[in-house]
């Protein structure tokens, strides 16, 4: 076949070069696949020009497991730095020899008699199969309110935050109270900026358990192993946020009790901007009762399994947590023009960015239609998105499964694809 100018051809095509990506080209590797990622900034990218300063994974260190590579140094249970993360993922792109084009931006992906087109802006591929792995995190999701915001208020999301001294003097309203919104509104606070969090639906749970980190009791129970056909209600588990942690020297708790210890002021979920006002739901308490349950169903399944497991003699005992405090009356409305609030930020979630499909498979919110990151179009394959195949597909920790698993089906399609070809 003549392939049109500056068309080049492999088998597989890997979009992103972050861990999923890689983990993915490891297990196509492995299966001589021949196959390129295709990046379009370095390895590591997100974690290069997206994440705040001070941010740590929430994860433990021996909690980064890839295919072929795990962690090697002498702290197992500390919490990596944002330049400690990025070394990882580049080394282990050495280590597994991927084949990463950088530089290169992927700008269509289109069907084609053989396979698929990827156009890029520094040429084209042609393959019989793509393994999208850009990640789920692109676009941080800002509500369309956030129009109302005098023009004064600067609006920032946790893409663009880097450190509190970027910010002005003053107070700022953080809306969302998830990972990134706690871990936010806790380091302005300290800096000395007033914050106020705006709270909706969140997840609290202790960093440390029975003596042992949440994380180490949630992989051994079995919680982040928790698969997708087994699980009621999937719509619903691929958007709950993000657990209320923090990485930390001192293994400290990060929870809304603790942001009120230092004098972070609760209000309910954010829901409208009228006249200047910021007006908030009265449904404060009930969140935060309801994020204590869910902590309480949690433990009982660890302690449950502890005991299964014949840990009780070894581990603490089981214990609860007092409950979260919030104020009798919380305001349900603050002035955005009184000059208290400088800024607004934005740590209401992220969405992924598909906008370069050109393959039907895109649904109405722009998400990829898919069983278990087998997306609806034969040869064409998904990676990285909240419990993809299991609550920890989203999760450095996650993919490898995940790509052992998509890469057995990819390399079977092939096989179909090659034994039709023959016939
Ligand atoms: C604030 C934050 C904290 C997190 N903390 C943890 C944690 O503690 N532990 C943990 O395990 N996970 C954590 N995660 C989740 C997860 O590990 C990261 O989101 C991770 O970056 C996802 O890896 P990925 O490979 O799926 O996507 P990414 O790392 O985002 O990689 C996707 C790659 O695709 C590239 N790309 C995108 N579009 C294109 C295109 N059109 N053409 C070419 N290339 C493209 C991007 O440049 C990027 O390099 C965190 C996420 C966030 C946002």
């Amino acid at each position: 076949m003549i392939l049109p100018m500056g068309s080049r051809r492999t088998t597989a095509v890997v979009l992103g070069a972050g861990h999923a990506g890689l983990a993915m080209s490891r297990c196509l590797a492995e299966r001589s696949i021949d196959h390129v990622v295709l990046e379009r900034g370095e390895v590591a990218n997100s974690w290069k020009t997206e994440r705040w300063d001070s941010l740590r994974l929430l994860t433990p260190n021996w909690q980064s497991r890839l295919p072929g590579y795990g962690y090697e140094g002498d702290d197992p249970d500390g919490y990596r730095t944002m330049p400690e993360t990025i070394r990882f993922i580049e080394r282990y792109a050495e280590v597994i020899d991927a084949p990463v084009r950088t530089h290169t931006t992927v700008t269509s992906v289109r069907a084609i008699e053989e396979g698929y087109e990827v156009v890029t802006d520094r040429g084209t591929w042609r393959c019989q199969a793509v393994v999208i792995a850009t990640g789920a995190c692109n676009i941080p999701n800002v509500p369309a309110i956030a129009e109302a915001i005098p023009g004064h208020i600067r609006q920032v999301t946790p893409k663009e935050y880097r450190n509190p001294e970027q910010l002005a003097e003053g107070g700022v309203l953080v809306v969302g109270a998830s990972a990134s919104g706690a871990q936010i509104a806790d380091e302005i606070h300290r800096s000395g900026r007033p914050v106020t969090l705006s709270v909706g639906e969140h997840i609290r749970v202790p960093r440390v358990y029975r003596g042992r980190d949440i994380e180490w009791w949630m992989d051994a129970a079995g919680v982040m192993d928790d698969f997708y056909r087994k699980t009621d209600n999937l719509d619903r588990v691929r958007t709950v946020p993000s657990l209320q942690l923090v990485g930390s020297d001192d293994r400290r708790d990060l929870d809304l009790n603790s942001l009120t210890e230092i004098g972070v002021r609760l209000v309910g979920r954010l829901a409208g901007i009228a006249g200047g006002k910021a007006q908030f739901s009265g449904s404060l308490a009930n969140q935060a009762a309801l994020s204590d349950l869910k902590m309480g169903r949690l433990l009982d399944r660890i302690d449950e399994w502890a005991t299964g497991a014949g840990l009780d003699g070894e581990a603490d005992p089981p214990h609860r947590f007092g409950p979260t405090r919030i104020e009798a009356s919380p305001p349900l409305g603050m002035s955005l023009r009184d000059g208290a609030i400088r800024t607004v930020l934005w740590a209401t979630g992220y969405r992924p960015d598909h906008s370069w499909m050109d393959v039907p498979v895109v649904d109405r919110k722009g998400r990829i239609r898919h069983d278990g990151g087998v997306v609806e179009a034969p040869g064409l394959y998904l990676m990285g998105m909240p419990f993809l195949r299991r609550r920890k597909s989203s999760l450095i920790d996650g993919a490898g499964d995940d790509a052992r698993e998509l890469s057995a089906h990819l390399c079977a399609y092939l096989a179909r694809a090659a034994t039709r070809r023959s016939a």
